[in-house]
């Protein structure tokens, strides 16, 4: 045997067994530029989220990607069962795993601590130097993705949290109509929707209007007006942190009675939607027949209704209003956004590339990467404007949603990235992007509840008391609201109710995830 084919049939020996790393024989920091791979590699990919968002081998976000780092995915999950979760665990059985394993946070960590996936923390340290920075510059993402064993199983989807979530609308045409300034205390808000209702601003001579409606068949974003919280954690939802980073139940505070006593009389006397619990599709119907007057709700979809009404109300024109000033005098938006997005993807046991696979992962932390995913590739997807990406008119006209849906048909997707606020206001049009924009500058939305990772039995207290406890709470509000029940009455058998559904004890879970996160 002459020495060289000797080396090579090392050098495929050393191929087949497996590296300390996985097998793989290259040292994938020194390639070039954003390759992953000196080769061509195919990696397998299960990736099947939120029922319908499932890996398509044709999408041309992964095309490129492949054309810039050599490594192609090739999805194994089927589109045919919408029920991801039982996806996600029919996969876990198949041998071997797929290379690469996408999905919501809760089943990565399971999977990660039965051993489907690999820590990745060193290496990330090793090959991923995108990850690292962003990691460095914030410790508390990575905190927040970690596994209650303290290892880091998935890459995860970030995002830049100065972003709001939604916002305050409402009608500028029926402001102007009336003579009103824009409304910043609750007072004022109150008389604005007051106004709303006995003022006939629509002009239709009918006292038809709908001064407060929302989409989400909830009362619960008035409630921040009076229920503020003490720390800066929303108290929109079940639970809040304090300023001394107490887990509290948001629904049981002083603040909280208040505002149900407040929307329980603003209810009655009409100034929110006498159907806020059960109408269906509440903007296309509120705002379709001109009778809405204020929502909160997200931007780029809810200021789509001054295009969609231009034909048939030309006077209409809904517009982003600062946060209404609680009673505190602060303004906190409370619908706020986790900057962790609860889903990303790892890497599989059975994989036999692992720098590469790591390399690959990293690519999409890069300028580059980042925008690709978000935005698709220049020319076809986006242009370049005096440095500014913009959405070209094929995707922002996309009649399925706009730019956001657009981007999930050729494969912009929730992977393991960091989701840059630039290309979601690039997303939106005019107004809607300068609200969105006054929101993200002024930093007026507090922050979400932590995403944490919980040990297998804090999941447990909370899915099964945590659900019913949920169950109870709405029930509550809307006897309230609606004036079944009178607050002041039935508030001490409220709160001793929740208590026997075993409140302190979720409670108590979501403290001592907290605390281990902290
Ligand atoms: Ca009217």
């Amino acid at each position: 045997m002459s020495a060289i084919a000797g080396g090579l049939a090392a050098l495929m020996l050393a191929g087949c067994n497996g590296g300390t790393d996985g097998g793989s024989t290259q040292d994938v920091t020194k390639l070039e530029g954003t390759l992953a791979s000196a080769d061509p590699l195919t990696l397998t990919v299960h990736m099947h989220f939120w029922g319908t968002n499932v890996f398509d081998d044709t999408w041309p976000v992964y095309q490129e990607a492949a054309k810039r780092t050599n490594i192609t995915l090739h999805g194994t999950a089927s589109k045919t069962n919408t029920e991801s979760d039982q996806v996600f665990n029919t996969m876990l059985t198949s041998e071997p795993l797929p290379d690469i394993i996408h999905g919501e946070s809760k089943n990565l960590n399971k999977a990660g601590t039965d051993g489907a996936l690999i820590p990745l923390q060193d290496l990330v340290d090793k090959y991923a130097p995108h990850i690292k920075a962003i990691f460095d510059e914030h410790p508390e993402y990575k905190k927040a993705t970690l596994a209650a064993d303290g290892n880091l199983y998935y890459i995860p989807c970030l995002r830049d949290d100065a972003g709001p979530a939604q916002g305050w609308f409402i009608r500028q045409d029926w402001l102007d109509k009336l003579g009103l300034p824009v409304p910043t205390t609750v007072d004022e808000y109150y008389n604005t929707l007051k106004a709303f209702r006995d003022q006939d601003p629509n002009g239709n001579g009918k006292k038809d209007e709908v001064p407060f409606f929302d989409r989400h068949n909830s009362v619960d974003k008035l409630v921040g007006l009076w229920n503020p919280g003490t720390g800066d954690v929303t108290t929109f939802g079940d639970y809040s942190i304090d300023k001394d980073g107490n887990v509290y139940c948001a629904r049981t505070t002083e603040g909280y009675k208040t505002a149900m006593k407040e929307l329980a009389k603003w209810y009655a006397e009409g100034l929110i939607d006498q159907e806020i619990f059960t109408r269906k599709n509440p903007r296309e119907a509120l705002f379709g027949d001109n009778t809405g007057g204020a929502t909160n709700d997200w931007f780029s979809s809810t200021m789509s209704f001054n295009e969609k009404t231009k034909g048939k109300y030309p006077e209409f024109h809904l517009a982003v209003i600062p946060p209404v000033k609680n009673v505190e005098g602060e303004i906190k938006n409370q619908f706020a956004r986790n900057a962790t997005a609860g889903i990303g993807w790892g890497i599989s046991k059975d994989n036999k590339h692992v720098p590469e696979t790591m390399k690959y992962f990293d690519f999409w932390f890069t300028e580059e990467g980042s925008l690709l995913n978000a935005m698709g590739i220049e020319g076809t997807h986006y242009t370049v404007e005096n440095g500014e990406q913009k959405y070209t008119d094929m995707v922002l006209g996309y009649e399925g949603g706009g730019a956001p849906n657009y981007m999930r048909t050729i494969g912009g997707q929730e992977i393991g990235y960091f989701a840059e606020l630039g290309p979601e206001i690039a997303g939106m049009t005019g107004e809607a992007a300068e609200g969105f924009k006054e929101y993200a500058d002024n930093k007026w939305t507090v922050k979400a509840f932590p995403s944490l990772s919980y040990t297998s039995e804090e999941e447990r207290t909370i899915a099964a008391k945590g659900t019913a406890l949920t169950t109870y709470m709405k029930e509550s509000q809307q006897n309230w609201i609606l004036g079944n029940k009178d607050v002041d009455a039935s508030w001490d058998q409220y709160v001793s109710d929740l208590k026997s559904l075993g409140l302190d004890e979720v409670i108590a879970a979501y403290q001592a995830a907290y605390n281990r996160q902290k």
